[in-house]
Order: C-alpha cells, then sequence, then structure tokens
C-alpha cells in the first residue's frame, strides 16, 4: 500500500464530462517485419497517416475500454485489465491483426497511467481515468489484404459519469429496422466497424426519444442481443439472466456483475432470452464499463411498451450490484475477487 503524493490536474472533478479532455502522455508502440516496438511515451496526441493505410479504407481497428480509479487509501487502480488484453488478442484474430501480447499490454498500461496520475480523479469524486487501447492497420497499400504494419496505442482521458442524471432509469427502443452485426459477423469483437454499423439505430432511438437502442439476435429477430454499446441483464426473482449470442459483445461489467450475483446467492443464467420473457422481469439494465449499470425504466418493442419496477427508480438488485462494484473499484470494499491490479507509481 502506498499513498500517492502527485499534484493533482487542475480541473473541476466533480464536473467532468464523458468526453475526451488532453492528458500529458499516450503511449505507442509499432509492429513492422513480424515483431512490435518497445512502447515510446509521447505527448503528441496525434498521428501522422499515409493516405493509403488500410485501417482508412478497409477498417482494420480493434479496440478496448477500461477504468483506473484512485482508491480511499490512495492508490492508483485499474479494474481487470488481464481481461481487457485477452479480450483483444480475440477481437485481433477476427481481423487479422497480430497479437498484442498481455504482458505487452500491461505494461503499456502501467506506464501510461504512471506517467498521467495526476489526472487520475481524486476518491470519491465519482470520477475515473478512462484508459483506450486502439490497434490499427498502416502502411500504404490499397489492394485488399491485412495491412504489413500495425500502430498500438493507448491513450487516457479523466472521464464523469457516463450519465449525468446519476444511477437513473431510462427508456430504451428495441430497433428492428437496423442490425449491429450479423450472426457470424463481427457482433462479438470489439472494433470500431460494430459501432459504425449501430450510429444510425442509435440516431433512429434518439430521434424519437430514447436515450438507449436494444438489439435483436440478427438471425431470426426473436431473441434479446444487447444494446449498442452494453450488455443486458434481467432480475427475475432470485434470478440474474443474461443472453448467450455469437452475436454480442462478452462484457466484463457483465461477467463481474454475475459472478457477484452468484456470490450473494443468486442464480445466474447464461442463455437465449426470448423477447416475449421481458415481461417476466423485475429490473433491466444496460452493462458496460462506462456506466457500470444503467438501469432501464422501460423497453418500446414495436406498439407494446415492457415496464420494470416503477419505471421511475433503479430496482433493489441493481442498485445493490452497482453499488458493490463501485465500491470494489475505489478499495472502499475488500477486492475478495481479486480484480484490481495497482499502478506503481
Ligand atoms: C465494450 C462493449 C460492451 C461492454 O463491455 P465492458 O467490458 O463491460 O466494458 C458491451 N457491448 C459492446 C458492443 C461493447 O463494445
Amino acid at each position: 500500500m502506498k499513498t500517492q503524493t502527485t499534484q493533482k490536474a487542475d480541473l473541476d472533478w466533480k464536473d467532468l464530462p464523458f468526453g475526451y479532455i488532453k492528458t500529458d502522455f499516450n503511449i505507442r508502440y509499432h509492429y513492422k517485419d513480424g515483431a512490435w516496438s518497445k512502447g515510446e511515451l509521447t505527448s503528441d496526441a496525434t498521428v501522422k497517416m499515409h493516405i493509403a493505410d488500410p485501417c482508412l479504407h478497409y477498417g482494420q481497428e480493434a479496440f478496448e475500454g477500461m477504468k483506473a480509479f484512485e482508491t480511499k487509501d490512495g492508490r492508483i487502480v485499474v479494474f481487470r485489465p488481464i481481461e481487457n488484453a485477452k479480450r483483444l488478442q480475440v477481437s485481433s484474430d477476427r481481423i487479422l491483426v497480430p497479437r498484442i501480447p498481455v504482458e505487452m499490454f500491461l505494461e503499456g498500461i502501467q506506464k501510461v497511467v504512471a506517467a498521467n496520475a495526476r489526472f487520475v480523479p481524486p476518491y470519491n469524486t465519482g470520477a475515473s481515468l478512462y484508459i483506450r487501447p486502439v490497434v490499427f492497420g498502416v502502411g500504404a497499400q490499397i489492394g485488399l489484404g491485412p495491412a504489413k504494419e500495425y500502430e498500438f496505442i493507448i491513450l487516457v482521458t479523466p472521464v464523469g459519469p457516463y450519465y449525468k442524471g446519476g444511477f437513473k432509469p431510462v427508456k430504451a427502443l428495441i430497433v428492428d429496422e437496423y442490425d449491429r452485426a450479423a450472426p457470424l459477423g463481427m457482433g462479438a469483437y470489439k472494433v470500431g466497424a460494430n459501432y459504425a454499423a449501430g450510429l444510425l439505430g442509435y440516431e433512429y432511438a434518439h430521434q424519437q426519444g430514447y436515450p438507449i437502442a436494444l438489439y435483436l439476435d440478427p438471425k431470426e429477430k426473436k431473441y434479446i442481443d444487447e444494446f449498442g454499446t452494453s450488455n443486458f441483464i434481467g432480475i427475475a426473482g432470485n434470478k440474474y439472466i443474461t443472453p448467450k449470442s455469437s452475436s454480442i459483445l462478452p462484457s466484463i461489467t457483465n461477467d463481474s456483475l454475475a459472478i457477484m450475483a452468484a456470490d450473494m446467492g443468486m442464480v445466474v443464467e447464461k442463455r437465449p432470452i426470448d423477447v416475449e420473457e421481458l415481461k417476466n422481469f423485475d429490473e433491466v439494465g444496460a452493462v458496460g464499463t462506462a456506466a457500470v449499470i444503467t438501469p432501464i425504466a422501460s423497453i418500446q418493442y414495436k406498439d407494446r411498451a415492457f415496464t420494470f419496477g416503477d419505471g421511475a427508480t433503479a430496482g433493489p438488485v441493481s442498485t445493490k450490484l452497482y453499488e458493490k462494484l463501485t465500491k470494489i473499484q475505489t478499495g472502499e470494499i475488500d477486492d475478495t475477487f481479486g480484480w484490481l491490479e495497482e499502478i506503481k507509481a
């Protein structure tokens, strides 16, 4: 245990947006001739690109997202980065990007977070340091094929809560006009292309007054898949139920919440969820790193609305899970699952 003595950056920590704020450093690795270079910290926030870089033309790009926190006793910790490292390898395999070794990924996180320690929001502000690793194919090329060279960059930026309104339920819309993923496509991989595919559905939901879009499975349009940027969880009595599907991204937040739910004595089910089952849920949540859990007040499906609880306040199970996870992240309760990696100053 160690108390950080860093002088913090002059920011309004309690009122940070979920956006980009420039920090002191990012770290970069370059892949060429079959090997990754040593990581280099730079304060340059721009990349110089070639007009024929294949990531620009063919979307050969994958990314990750996780957070660092300052704990109650002054340490800086990152939540489950090994899982992000492994998931980036899975995403990379799908789009023929060379794997980034787990040790290299973790070393990059250590270095870039330590170098930006003054941007890790102080304990008890509700803010955190968002960590965004991104890998993309470079090297002039026009013919289709995997790139010959790659850039791996980890940038960090302090962020406030994802939803400014706090832990308050929002209305969701099932978008069945557009798909964000294909049955054996890229839905299970964290690649930028999924987000491009989801933008129009997101716009469509927003225009109708729904802050969040929910997708059904792209093959039969019968089962719940996931929200545009977060997994679906449903609470029914003592059950924690989450979809099993080949077109959803395996969320580390969902995995963590499910482990906690089982530990609390709940029954965890991972299986296809028929859209008709929505009427059975007491609580529904959208789960991911950005917001941990966004409680869902109601889901609109064609001309029907499914409402959860009183449709205005978060349910008791979601609230309990949310509080427990966020307290583990900030060291308020013991990290009994071994999820925190400490950053050495
Ligand atoms: C990143 C992401 C999630 C959430 O995953 P976490 O590891 O919990 O942050 C969910 N769905 C999609 C499509 C994602 O890209």
